[in-house]
């Protein structure tokens, strides 16, 4: 079951520059900042009413936000759904011909199972699938 957009995600060259940014513009702090070492990308989270902005900036030029900023530049990367049964919603999405980057949720940054949808199969939108670790057995 799919909820509500959990985050908007945006890439970044500087995450410093960025909470700046953000911190002027939200008129609040990030809440967290966390480094995802399998991701290779630097976060941080601000809380926007119930959804929230996650900022991330490469942590190595291989990563996938180096890519993008090279190809696309700044700007919104993917937009997260707050999902309830991961497992199910992806298998639900694949059965309707949308296709998955991930087969299987790992985890991401949060405290959040995450799974990626592709953009060739969305419009151009990458589309993270997120749920919390702790509600993993739904409801
Ligand atoms: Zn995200």
């Amino acid at each position: 079951m799919i909820r509500k957009i959990e985050h908007l995600g945006i890439a970044v060259k500087s995450i410093k520059n960025s909470n700046d940014l953000l911190s002027k513009l939200l008129d609040s702090e990030p809440y967290k900042e966390e480094a995802v070492e399998s991701e290779s990308v630097l976060t941080s989270f601000f809380k926007l009413g119930e959804t929230k902005v996650e900022l991330l900036e490469a942590s190595s030029p291989d990563s996938s936000i180096s890519k993008f900023i090279e190809k696309r530049g700044e700007g919104i990367h993917h937009i997260a759904l707050d999902v309830v049964g991961i497992e199910d919603e992806l298998k639900r999405l694949q059965d309707l011909g949308f296709q998955l980057i991930h087969d299987t949720p790992k985890a991401g940054a949060d405290g959040k199972k995450i799974a990626f949808l592709h953009p060739k199969s969305t419009n151009g939108i990458l589309v993270e699938l997120c749920e919390d670790m702790e509600s993993s057995d739904g409801d």
